[in-house]
């Protein structure tokens, strides 16, 4: 599949450049990512001529370079480089400008204009679980800082824990509940969500075990960013019963979205809506 998406990619920046718009998804790692399947998936039902690829892209310092490179008209952002998206862009609007994250550049006549799609994604995937008044995110990277922040502008109490306490201080502004392994006592939530990339390349918890089993006692249900694998912390979440999601709605809200924005808003988000969530059933583009 990989392997089909390059040669497509290949053929059309020697082929069709000055037809053919070229994105791409830049991470390390980014062998996992459904973002190519979804956007071409729509790029073909939906008639618009465009190919999507994968960079990995070990250095975040070079996306700028790597993107004008490639002559990409578009980009999705995956870990590690969130934060590095942000400083690549020459504009950054919107939520991005607020969180400090971008995952969605466009590039608008030359200027790389940065926007994050994640936090309205997984609002979008959340919605099933009814009314959530207090949320416990695990993690505190880019991912962490979107969705803490849109929780708040839902009045949601939120508690971060994470594993190290330098990438706390964000959330300390923002006046979140803060803790690190060490510090941290469970009391109830109605959702815990894993922003961590523990469980998406190993088999790791995100935080020791004894605590993951006390926090998963003490909620109502069960959200991982990570998608297309049972993590060791949804796994734990199944076996005791607890009702949860990977990241898969999340990843297509925040698809959605962002395919909005690489067609500049030509194609209706209902049409992109149906053909993504058909691509989630597909292996292969004919
Ligand atoms: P970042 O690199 O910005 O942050 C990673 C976070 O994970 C940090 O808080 C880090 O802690 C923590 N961490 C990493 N490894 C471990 C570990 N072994 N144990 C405990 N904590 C750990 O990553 P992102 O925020 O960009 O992405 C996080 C995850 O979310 C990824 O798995 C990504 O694939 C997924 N994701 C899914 C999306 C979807 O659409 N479904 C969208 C966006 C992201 P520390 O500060 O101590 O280093």
């Amino acid at each position: 599949m990989y392997q089909t998406y390059e040669k497509k990619f290949q053929a059309s920046k020697t082929k069709n450049i000055f037809m053919k718009k070229l994105f791409a998804i830049f991470g390390d790692p980014v062998e996992h990512s459904k973002s190519p399947l979804m956007h071409n998936y729509v790029f073909k039902k939906l008639h618009y001529d465009a190919c999507y690829t994968r960079v990995h892209l070990k250095d975040g310092t070079k996306l700028r370079d790597t993107f004008f490179n490639l002559k990409l008209s578009g980009a999705n952002i995956t870990v590690p480089h969130k934060e590095a998206a942000f400083k690549a862009c020459d504009e950054v609007r919107g939520f991005a400008l607020k969180v400090g994250v971008v995952n969605t550049i466009v590039n608008e006549n030359g200027k790389l204009i940065g926007y994050n799609t994640d936090a309205d994604g997984f609002m979008f995937a959340i919605k099933d679980f009814g009314d959530i008044k207090n949320i416990l995110v695990i993690g505190a990277g880019g991912t962490s800082k979107a969705l803490v922040s849109r929780f708040l502008q839902e009045d949601i109490k939120v508690t971060v824990l994470n594993r190290s306490e330098n990438r706390l201080s964000y959330f300390k502004t923002l006046k979140c509940t803060c803790h690190t392994w060490d510090s941290f006592k469970t009391t109830k939530y109605d959702l815990v969500v894993n922003t961590t990339s523990a469980g998406l390349k190993d088999e790791e918890l995100p935080a020791p075990k004894n605590l993951i089993e006390n926090i998963l006692n003490n909620t109502s249900f069960v959200a991982d960013a990570i998608y297309g694998k049972l993590t060791p912390f949804l796994k734990l979440a199944q076996d005791k019963k607890i009702t949860f999601k990977d990241g898969a709605d999340m990843l297509l809200g925040q698809g959605i979205l962002a395919n909005e924005l690489f067609v500049n808003h030509k194609l209706k988000q209902e049409d992109i809506k149906i053909q993504m969530q058909k691509s989630f059933n597909t292996t292969i583009i004919s």
